[in-house]
């Protein structure tokens, strides 16, 4: 048998190989097997990497936004070109079932879209005549080298949450993507060459911890973006911050679903089985906690349980898979302790999905659907994120319990309300301590334009990903106030003013 390929880092427009590099294994979730070996960057790898982005940001801030937009466009038509490739990339490296890989990379490809009216959003705003003889404008400049470093869930639409839109603004990126499914990340860089991207413009580290510590640490790094599990995400924002950097740190979630009794039923059944166990329930936007209002519980458990146990559970490149394998075995061993807790603590387990074997792929990391019922908010399967195929049914007597057992939840990423009630829709968007909401809609993640991010422990710093904010958080605002000597009349010309301006 060959030996694994090895996935290699990114920088100077080309790929490295170091000969002596740390590896660690890369599988394919579905057969249990390694597939491939990443390298694990040194604090070497990562000046490399850091310097190729400093040498090319000059030349790459000062080329005018709509050249820098046509390269975009170029990447965007390669992207669309190979995105099946990308997606059976994921696939092999995730897990997740192919045609749930193609959607991540469509809303990846938005996000690319979006970045291509960059002109448009680097606009300033003008004032004519301030003072006499004078006006003001504010502009937004590239901040300089800025860095990513992405979770395993999404290895295409996350990273793309951060560089298109870093690049298009004129910075020049660094990407440390997950060591769990890394080749997606090169085969980006790969197109975005082709597409006449210049060197040094996008760059990929591969490793773990210590690239991260190595880019947090390096000067020449102006602004993190990171994505991922909340206590890194909160040690990274404070990390980061101390630096005198910029970060944007989104964490970890644990997403409620409430079902009033008004609900279109059918929808709402759909809307759970799909949004918790999609994915292997590995999405940030998974739903985790269903929060039954009222009768619900009686009305749909029945039907949950049979979807729950006809889940068809392959692997992801079967055109029937509705749910694939979890990344590693450790993830898997994580997720069934869970259930495990879950029956320590009382809940009642109605669907057990652990020690599950796929036939064919019986070294495959897979575990069923798991649904619990009477889970209650002192639980950890109710507190803490599982992130994997486990479902909690919480019931509450009404719609204001519903609301306070959300809001007091430490994590604020998505929420959804299933009704029919106009006002209860209202009221829930207004109440509720979440940062994406869904009305009847289970998995609201906001289009490229309407940016994302949570509330409270979900994500630490002031800015969303993506749409506006990202560009905000990519970009430093200048104000400019000039007059031009002629413009002022000789009886002005008072010499030194010693008292705070004020408009003539
Ligand atoms: P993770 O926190 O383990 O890893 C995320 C990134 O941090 C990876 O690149 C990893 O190499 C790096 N990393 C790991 N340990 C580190 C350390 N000690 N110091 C610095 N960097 C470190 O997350 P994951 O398991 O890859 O992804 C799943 C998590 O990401 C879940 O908690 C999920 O909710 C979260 N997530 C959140 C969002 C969101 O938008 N809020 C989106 C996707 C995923």
């Amino acid at each position: 048998m060959n030996a694994p390929t090895i996935i290699p880092h990114w920088f100077d427009g080309q790929a490295h190989v170091r000969a002596d590099a740390a590896l660690q294994d890369v599988f394919n979730p579905s057969t249990g097997e390694v597939s491939r070996r990443v390298q694990l960057a040194t604090l070497d790898d990562v000046n490399a990497a850091v310097s190729s982005a400093s040498c090319a940001w000059p030349a790459w801030a000062e080329m005018p936004p709509i050249r820098r937009a046509r390269i975009l466009n170029r990447f965007l038509a390669l992207l669309n070109d190979h995105k099946d490739e990308l997606a059976a990339i994921i696939t092999r490296e995730h897990g997740k079932v192919f045609s749930d890989a193609q959607g991540e990379v469509m809303r990846g490809i938005d996000i690319v879209e979006f970045a291509c009216g960059i002109p448009q959003l680097l606009k300033g705003d003008f004032t004519d005549q301030v003072s006499t003889g004078i006006d003001n404008w504010t502009m937004r400049q590239p901040l300089g080298v800025v860095a990513g470093v992405t979770p395993f869930n999404f290895p295409c639409m996350v990273p793309c949450w951060m560089f298109p839109v870093a690049i298009a603004c004129g910075n020049t990126f660094v990407l440390k993507p997950s060591e769990r499914d890394p080749s997606a990340s090169i085969f980006m860089a790969e197109l975005f060459k082709e597409a006449g991207l210049p060197d040094g413009v996008f760059n990929v580290v591969q490793g773990d911890r210590e690239a991260v510590d190595a880019l947090l640490s390096h000067p020449d790094v102006k602004a993190v973006s990171f994505v991922g599990s909340t206590p890194i995400a909160h040690s990274l924002y404070q990390r980061g911050a101390q630096m005198g950097k910029r970060v944007q740190a989104l964490g970890g979630a644990k997403n409620h679903m409430v079902v009033m009794p008004d609900a279109d039923m059918d929808l709402a059944v759909d809307a759970l089985i799909g949004s918790a166990y999609g994915s292997a329930g590995e999405r940030c936007m998974a739903i985790s906690v269903a929060v039954l209002v009222g009768d619900v519980a009686d009305r749909i458990m029945p039907r949950l349980v049979a979807r729950t146990k006809a889940l068809k559970i392959m692997d992801g490149m079967s055109a029937d898979a509705e749910m694939g394998p979890i990344v590693t075995r450790q993830a898997l061993e994580r997720i069934e302790a869970y259930v495990g807790l879950g029956v320590q603590e009382g809940a009642s387990l109605l669907v057990d999905g652990r020690g599950l074997k796929v036939p064919g792929h019986e070294k495959g990391f897979f575990t069923g659907g798991s649904l619990f019922d009477h889970v209650t908010p002192e639980m950890r399967i109710y507190k803490e994120e599982i992130f994997g195929p486990v479902l909690c049914c919480v019931r509450v007597p009404d719609f204001v319990q519903a609301v306070t057992l959300v809001n007091r939840h430490e994590f604020g990423n998505g929420v959804a309300c299933f009704t029919s009630d106009g006002q209860v829709a209202r009221e829930f968007s207004r109440q509720i301590e979440v940062g994406m909401v869904g009305i009847n809609v289970p998995i609201p993640v906001p289009m490229a334009w309407h940016g994302f991010g949570g509330w409270k422990r979900s994500l630490f710093g002031d800015m969303h990903a993506y749409g506006e904010e990202g560009v905000r958080f990519y970009t430093r605002q200048k104000s400019i106030m000039q007059r031009w000597a002629s413009s002022i009349p000789e009886s002005e010309r008072k010499g030194p003013e010693f008292v705070m301006p004020t408009a003539k």
